[in-house]
């Protein structure tokens, strides 16, 4: 029985809805999604249809409006079966999360219903050539003209690129940060498939080419000049938590999988679930997805509560969930041995997509650096309370009250 501690009644029943369509409708097609590299259009209509696009959308422009609780189990349940159709419900809600927050009344009314109902597919277009990890290199510029703005730039690896109706898109607007949300028939704008990608391969990677790509006044999101430390930032703490939630639920897929497996394959005469160091395996998996659920519980809870401790609690998350998700995945493959490499069984799928977390919404060593940093600060905090009397005794003073 999983770990899932205080859910309100509504939250199970949200889990368990979602858990059924994803048991239903995901995970018996997701290794062919896989191998197509791309999600059926029937498919994305039928979810949706069920209201999963529109899960962070505001009840007022016909969303869902889940609490950070249940949002996190719709990308658990979906991230069990399906890391792909879990990267959509990432970037489209970075997106629709995006607008609620930084929008006008007016961007909100366009935007928010259509992407509520998937009538309009987002994506977050951030990373180019030169800036990845560091989003200081953004180099794409924008120009002002009488009625908008001209875009030039590159992007690179935008999930769901290909299919997206409209790109949360970051450039350099007079030098400074400025988020834009250009639409894909906005003239200019040259969208390429990218093939071969190691994982999560059915979520419709594109590169895009902007050149003199026009756009209207009221495509920029927000002021200039927070297009990063704003607006990028705060849908990327979004797009991190979605990850580490999806991660709990492949970890989860992978503890599935082995525990399937080890039950009925037999070696040296009984069951690999009765060997010792199989054993170490299991456990592992299932200690890490409870302990990843834990830390995305907490930092659900935080961000239901308005809590800024939230943001750290999203970044150890993020870290534990994904580094727990990719060695999860290599285990499974490990229990199934050779058929772990062959494509019968999902979990080679499961190591591939496990990978790709841990670069994504800040890669993992810049997780580590961030959470390091904090904890420096965290305990510079704490120590400053006991710094003075500290200081007094040293020099030999009376410092007492
Ligand atoms: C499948 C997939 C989907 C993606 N989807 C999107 C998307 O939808 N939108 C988007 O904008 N981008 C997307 N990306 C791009 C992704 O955000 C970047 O790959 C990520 O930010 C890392 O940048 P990079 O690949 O340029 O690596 P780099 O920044 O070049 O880093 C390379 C390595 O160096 C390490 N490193 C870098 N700086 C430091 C440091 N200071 N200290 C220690 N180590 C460091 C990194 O951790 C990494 O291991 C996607 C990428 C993939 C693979």
């Amino acid at each position: 029985m999983a770990t899932r501690v205080q859910l309100s009644r509504a939250q199970t029943e949200a889990r368990e809805t979602y858990e059924s369509f994803a048991r239903d409708h995901i995970a018996p097609f997701a290794n062919d999604w896989d191998l197509k590299g791309e999600l059926p259009e029937d498919f994305l209509a039928a979810f949706a249809g069920d209201g999963h696009l529109g899960a962070i959308v505001p009840a007022a422009y016909g969303g869902r409006e889940t609490d950070p609780i249940t949002f996190g189990l719709l990308n658990e349940e979906t991230g069990r079966a399906c890391s792909s159709v879990r990267s959509l419900v990432t970037v489209h809600s970075m997106v629709a999360h995006a607008v609620t927050r930084w929008g006008n009344e007016r961007q909100r009314a366009r935007w928010l219903p259509r992407l509520a109902t998937g009538g309009s597919v987002g994506a977050f277009a951030l990373t180019e050539p030169g800036a990845g990890s560091d989003v200081q290199g953004l180099a794409a510029t924008a120009r002002r003209t009488d009625d908008g703005f001209v875009l030039n730039g590159e992007k690179r690896w935008i999930t769901f690129g290909r299919r997206a109706d409209v790109y949360l898109l970051f450039a350099r607007l007079e030098g400074r940060p400025t988020a834009f949300l250009v639409e894909r028939r906005n003239p200019g704008l040259d969208v390429r498939p990218v093939e071969g990608v190691l994982g999560t391969r059915a979520s419709m990677l594109a590169d895009l080419s902007l050149t003199d790509c026009r756009v209207p006044a009221d495509a920029v999101l927000g002021r200039p000049g927070f297009g990063l430390a704003a607006v990028a930032a705060d849908a990327l703490e979004l797009g991190r938590y979605s990850v580490a939630w999806g991660c709990v639920g492949l970890s989860q897929a992978c503890l599935d999988a082995s525990l399937d497996y080890a039950e009925q394959r037999q070696q040296f005469g009984a069951r690999l679930r009765d060997h010792q160091l199989v054993q170490r395996m299991l456990a592992d998996m299932a200690t890490g997805t409870s302990a990843s659920r834990l830390l995305c519980q907490q930092a659900g809870w935080l961000r239901a509560s308005g809590d800024q401790q939230g943001v750290h609690a999203t970044w150890l998350a993020k870290y534990f969930a994904t580094t727990t998700a990719f060695r999860a995945a290599s285990d499974a493959v490990q229990i199934h041995g050779a058929r772990g490499c062959g494509g019968e069984y999902p979990v080679q799928r499961y190591l591939r997509d496990a990978k790709v977390m841990e670069i994504i919404e800040g890669s993992t060593e810049l997780q580590q650096t961030t959470i390091a940093g904090s904890a420096y600060q965290n305990h510079a905090a704490s120590s400053s309370f006991t710094a003075p009397a500290a200081m007094a005794e040293a020099a030999g003073q009376e410092a007492r009250t």
